[in-house]
């Protein structure tokens, strides 16, 4: 299946966790893609991994805290691309502290990257797609936006942020036919997950969140990233302005013990 064939995508943050896994699905199904992030050798990996594979990527470092960084990764995005059909604001940070004890520097570095990058980045992308005729912006919230907890203050605030942006955006731009949509993971296997659990510990870490998963299991990056390309795939034209929850049924309410299917694999 080739959905993207032709297609020009930039990818925050896929250095690693769920935007790799974006950037590779959506280069196996035909886009050219921009790999943006910190890490350098992580970000070559990934792009040499997608050409190996007989697809089209370029890797650009930026640091999304910087708005000049970013003026010079679109530069460059432009020049290797030509054209930017799909934005995806995923690269995203946490920090888990209650808000008296938070530090104010911390919380606006996190703003900055979970949230001004992505306010930016749609700021200077959106005209290009407006005189371009079309577009996808997904932005990679998370349902700590939608449904808090005590310690979330800067994160959940952040990403419910972003969702408020999502729609924002999508109201203005219907008419220019750019789609812009939110999507809200619940919990995932990426390094942001395991963030301060030593790793011995982590698989009894990840067994006791299985247990707030319906489904129970914890998502592969995998499964966000199939979304994300049917989100961004013209079959998915009537979806607009949408927070779209992929978490297992980890907000979908209360339920009773009991509840999990057996193995919760599939
Ligand atoms: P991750 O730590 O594996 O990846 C985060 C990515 O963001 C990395 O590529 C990193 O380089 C990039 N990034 C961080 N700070 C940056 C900066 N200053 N400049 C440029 N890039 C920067 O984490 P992940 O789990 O793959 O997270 C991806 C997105 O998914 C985030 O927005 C996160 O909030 C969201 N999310 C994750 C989960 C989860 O359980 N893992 C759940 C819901 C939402």
């Amino acid at each position: 299946m080739e959905r993207f064939r032709g297609k020009k995508a930039l990818v925050t943050g896929s250095t690693s966790g769920i935007g790799k896994a974006i950037a590779i699905k959506l280069a196996m199904e035909g886009a050219s893609i921009i790999v943006t992030g910190r890490n350098e050798s992580a970000g070559c990996e990934v792009a040499n991994y997608i050409k190996n594979m007989g697809g089209a990527a370029h890797y650009i470092k930026a640091d999304l805290t910087s708005y000049n960084e970013i003026d010079r990764l679109l530069e460059n995005a432009l020049r290797y691309l030509g054209q930017i059909d799909i934005l995806i604001n995923n690269a995203g940070i946490e920090i888990l502290r209650p808000i008296t004890e938070t530090d104010m520097d911390d919380v606006e570095r996190l703003f900055r990257v979970n949230f001004f990058a992505a306010y930016y980045l749609m700021h200077k992308v959106i005209p290009i797609m407006r005189e371009y005729g079309s577009g996808v912006i997904l932005n990679i919230a998370s349902t700590a936006g939608l449904s808090p907890y005590p310690g979330g203050g800067p994160y959940c605030s952040s990403k419910a942020a972003l969702i408020a942006l999502s729609r924002v955006a999508a109201l203005e731009n219907a008419k220019y036919n750019i789609r812009v949509v939110a999507l809200a993971p619940g919990l995932v296997e990426t390094p942001m997950l395991y963030e301060g659990v030593p790793r011995d510990l982590q698989p009894s870490y990840l067994d006791s969140l299985k247990e707030k998963v319906l489904v129970g299991r914890i998502a592969k990056p995998e499964d966000i990233a199939n979304v994300v390309a049917f989100l961004c795939s013209d079959e998915a034209w009537y979806i607009n302005g949408s927070v779209v929850v992929v978490d297992g049924g980890m907000i979908a309410g209360r339920r009773e013990s009991g509840n999990v299917p057996p193995t919760g694999e599939k």
